[in-house]
């Protein structure tokens, strides 16, 4: 048995969730651009987090925006 099975289905929710937040973000407009102050998010971060929701400067702050 896998014990650890659960928090894997879990970690995976977890992303998908993040992925239909991109998702609703793309459909509304605001994709690419900071969930706290508006502000466009970089490109190289969005090539490197694209389900990211956060400028660099509020990445520390609200971890899971
Ligand atoms: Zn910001």
């Amino acid at each position: 048995m896998e014990p650890r099975g659960t928090e894997r289905l879990a970690a995976i929710e977890a992303e998908l969730a993040q992925v239909e937040r991109a998702l609703g973000r793309i459909d509304d407009g605001t994709y690419g651009r900071c969930s706290v102050c508006g502000d466009d998010i970089d490109d190289e971060v969005l090539r490197t987090t694209p389900l990211s929701s956060l400028c660099p400067a509020h990445l520390d702050v609200v971890p899971d925006a």
